[in-house]
């Protein structure tokens, strides 16, 4: 099989299938021989595990993950291009291709028919333009995955991978260490991809957590990434002016909460940590005048 890295080949394989890339699908395919096996040897992944790709293109990541992997199933949307994977990847009886949008498919159901009780990993070169809601569906459906090893634009995997408290991280910073502990890899050139994207990329990892490393109370996530979001929605002001602002309540009653959680008022969004903010949370939510 000539490689699938060799720019000849690939517009070969377009034009015999008459196939153009596609922007709105975020189609950049990764064109430098190096990267995907280390992508793949970056996710940890070997004999007895499960992957799931997002995004495989016309297979040049998927192929390094069945050469280590017991199955890679690889969920594409673009219609046109199961053809061009048959032939791709005729040698490897380990690859399902699923035609379905990654942000539409039961991915519960389909890991469990999958996979049953290997350990899954996701690997993938994600498109760009969905990078966000593909990483919270992942994390928020608690779904058996151990790791998710991606590479997305650098300047999310920065923020992605911000530590809370820290003057680089936005909501989803929050998220992201609420449910994982994150890594940022290293870092790939626009021409390492054809067409060549603007953008420089990034590869990271989350490894999942089995149990979140703070307690919301009543372990009530959807609250506590509400407060947060609240507060990162006015990044320049205190976080107690955006809490109040973007939750409606009353001014006092937040500063009181604050104080209640041992927080200075003056603080703002990015430098509470996820612990103080469900410490606010659990203040917030006291009757008013019972602090
Ligand atoms: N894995 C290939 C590579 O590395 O060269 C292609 C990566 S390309 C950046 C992103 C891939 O995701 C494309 O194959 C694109 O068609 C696919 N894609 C875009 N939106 C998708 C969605 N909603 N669900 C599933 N796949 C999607």
């Amino acid at each position: 099989m000539p490689s699938l890295t060799d720019l000849s080949t690939i517009r070969a394989l377009c034009a015999k299938y008459d196939f153009a890339l596609s922007k709105g699908f975020g189609q950049n395919f990764i064109i430098n021989p190096g990267v995907c096996p280390r992508i793949a040897e970056a996710s940890g992944i070997g004999p007895g595990w499960g992957v799931l790709e997002i995004g495989p293109g016309i297979g040049v990541l998927t192929e390094q993950l069945c050469r280590r992997a017991d199955k890679v199933v690889s969920v594409e949307v673009d219609k046109r291009l199961p053809p061009l994977l048959a032939e791709t990847m005729a040698g490897f009886d380990n690859f399902k291709l699923v035609l379905q949008d990654v942000l539409k498919v039961d991915l519960r159901a389909l890991l469990a028919e999958e996979f049953g009780d290997r350990p899954v990993a996701v690997c993938a070169n994600l498109p760009y333009y969905i990078t966000s809601p593909i990483l919270m569906r992942l994390l928020e459906e608690k779904l058996p995955i151990r790791n998710i090893t991606v590479m997305v634009q650098k300047e999310a995997a920065q923020r992605l991978c911000a530590a809370p408290g820290t003057r680089e991280a936005g909501a989803i910073s929050y998220a992201v260490a609420y449910y994982s502990t994150p890594k940022l890899l290293f870092t790939v050139q626009p021409g390492s991809f054809y067409p060549a994207p603007k953008v420089t990329s990034a590869v990271i990892r989350l490894d999942v957590h089995d149990t979140p490393p703070v307690t919301p109370p009543d372990g009530d996530e959807a609250g506590l990434f509400c407060l947060i979001r609240a507060a990162f929605s006015q990044r320049r002001k205190t976080a107690a002016n955006a809490v109040s602002n973007g939750l409606s309540l009353p001014k006092a009653q937040v500063l009181q909460a604050m104080e209640t959680a041992g927080l200075d008022v003056r603080l703002r969004p990015e430098q509470l940590t996820l612990e103080d903010y469900c410490t606010l949370q659990t203040a917030l939510r006291r009757p008013v005048g019972n602090n």
